[in-house]
């Protein structure tokens, strides 16, 4: 039988799974995952694992630009200690979309800052810690598909974006 729910396609790090570069995962508070779970189908995936990335793994930070000019072939993924990594986050990037589509998911829920999944700023490339404005490139795939990308300290906007509208009496 088929869910009801809208489907939210979700980083898997949200949920706790040990996906992430440093071998741990993220695990939002119970009463979030609660309020997430009564409106949502979660759809939980992890692009860099999908684009075929270990874990634990180096990190990586986007050179030179944010996840759309990876897509437009202008800037690049680099590990920490300099490996290309270019294609998996963009193998990733692919399959994040695959999936949402697959799912009708018309939002996703991803990872703040992260060089695949940040949606508002990434790490700037200097490994120093430092933020600048962009998206990671499977964030920046969605968005340019027309879903809405939301992170982790958005979740009310997501809700509120979600509901439905309130019927107006006349
Ligand atoms: S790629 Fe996204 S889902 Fe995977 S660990 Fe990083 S932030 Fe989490």
């Amino acid at each position: 039988m088929t869910s009801q729910k809208p489907a939210l396609l979700i980083s898997a790090c949200l949920l706790g799974q040990p996906v992430r570069y440093d071998g741990v995962g993220k695990a939002q508070p119970d009463h979030i995952m609660v309020r997430l779970l009564d409106v949502f189908e979660l759809i939980p995936l992890c692009p860099e694992i999908q684009g075929g990335l270990p874990t634990p793994r180096p990190p990586a930070e986007i050179q030179h630009g944010d996840g759309r000019a990876v897509l437009a072939g202008s800037a690049w993924v680099k590990a920490e200690q300099g490996e290309d990594v270019t294609r998996a986050f963009l193998q990733g990037a692919r399959q994040a979309l695959e999936t949402a589509l697959a799912h009708d998911c018309r939002h996703a829920l991803l990872k703040a800052h992260s060089p695949s999944c940040g949606n508002r700023h990434i790490y700037d490339g200097s490994f120093g810690k430092h933020l600048r404005p962009g998206s990671g490139v499977a964030a920046a795939l969605l968005e340019q598909n027309g879903i809405c990308v939301w992170n982790e300290t958005e979740i009310e906007q997501l809700l509120l974006a979600s509901s439905p509208p309130l019927k107006r009496d006349n």
